[in-house]
C-alpha cells in the first residue's frame, strides 16, 4: 500500500484524464483511494462548491465515508445550514465536526481579542491545522478538494501527493476541474450549495477572514484580503506554518 513512509510517484499521476470521462479522472481516483485505504480514509471537507461535487461522488463510492469539517466556531450561519442539508441528503455519511482545543472565548482570554487580525497564521494553526492533525492521527491518507486552477500555489498539485505537513498521503481528485466544471456538475445534479456563493463569495472560510472577491479572476482574493496570506496552512510545509 502506498504510504507516507514508502511513497513513490503513483502511475495514476501520469494519466491524462479520458476526454470522455465527465469527472476528469476524479471518480477513478476516488474508487482507487477507497479500495486502497478503506474507511480509514478521511475527507477534510470545507463544504465549499468543490466539496459538493466530491461529497456527491464519494457517496456513490463509499456511502459511509468519514468527512471531517474543521469547525473553528467562526463560520457563517449559511455554512452550518448547508451541513444540515447535506446530512439530510446523504444520511449514511459520517460527518465529524472537528473542533479546536480552545473555544473562541478561551482563545481570546489566552491570546487577546481578534487574533486573526494580528496573527492569522497562529489563529489558523490553533483552529484548523492542529485539529486536522488530530483528525488524521491514525489515518494513512486524506482527501482534499484542491484544483490546480485555484491559485499558483496549487498549480502543481497531483492526484496523489506526499504530504509532509501531516506525514500522510493527500489525494486530490479534482485537480483538472475548472470553476465552471464545478458549477456545471452542481447544476446538473441539483446539489445543495452555500448560498453565499450567489453573493460573490467563491471561496468561503471563517467570517473574519472572508470577504466578497476583489478580483474577479482570482477566486481566492476574498480570503485574508488584508494579509500576504493565501492558505490556511493545511497545504503548506511544516516549516512555513510555524
Ligand atoms: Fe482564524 Fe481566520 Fe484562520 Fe479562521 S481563517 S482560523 S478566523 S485566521
Amino acid at each position: 500500500m502506498l504510504t507516507y513512509e514508502n511513497f513513490y510517484d503513483s502511475p495514476l499521476n501520469n494519466e491524462t484524464p479520458d476526454q470522455q470521462d465527465p469527472t476528469k479522472g476524479a471518480l477513478k481516483i476516488l474508487e482507487w483511494a477507497y479500495q486502497t485505504y478503506g474507511n480509514s480514509l478521511v475527507y477534510a471537507c470545507s463544504f465549499g462548491a468543490e466539496s459538493m461535487v466530491l461529497i456527491d461522488m464519494i457517496a456513490t463510492v463509499q456511502p459511509d465515508a468519514r468527512l471531517v469539517f474543521l469547525d473553528t466556531g467562526l463560520h457563517f450561519q449559511e455554512t452550518y445550514d448547508l451541513i444540515e442539508e447535506v446530512k439530510e441528503r446523504y444520511p449514511s455519511l459520517d460527518i465529524v465536526m472537528q473542533k479546536p482545543s480552545l473555544t473562541v472565548d478561551e482563545q481570546r482570554e489566552q491570546y487577546g481579542s481578534a487574533l486573526w487580525s494580528r496573527n492569522p497564521d497562529q489563529c489558523c494553526y490553533i483552529r484548523k491545522v492542529k485539529p486536522l492533525e488530530d483528525a488524521l492521527s491514525g489515518a494513512t491518507a486524506w482527501i482534499s478538494g484542491l484544483r490546480r486552477s485555484q491559485s499558483p500555489t496549487r498549480a502543481n498539485t497531483n492526484f496523489i501527493n506526499k504530504d509532509d505537513r501531516f506525514q500522510s498521503i493527500k489525494i486530490c481528485p479534482l485537480i483538472y476541474w475548472s470553476w465552471d466544471d464545478v458549477w456545471e456538475y452542481i447544476e446538473q445534479h441539483q446539489l445543495p450549495y452555500n448560498k453565499l456563493h450567489d453573493q460573490n463569495y467563491p471561496s468561503i472560510g471563517c467570517i473574519p477572514c472572508t470577504t466578497q472577491v476583489t478580483d474577479a479572476d482570482d477566486e481566492r482574493s476574498g480570503r485574508w484580503a488584508n494579509f500576504q496570506k493565501t492558505e490556511c496552512g493545511l497545504h503548506a510545509t511544516p516549516q512555513s506554518t510555524k
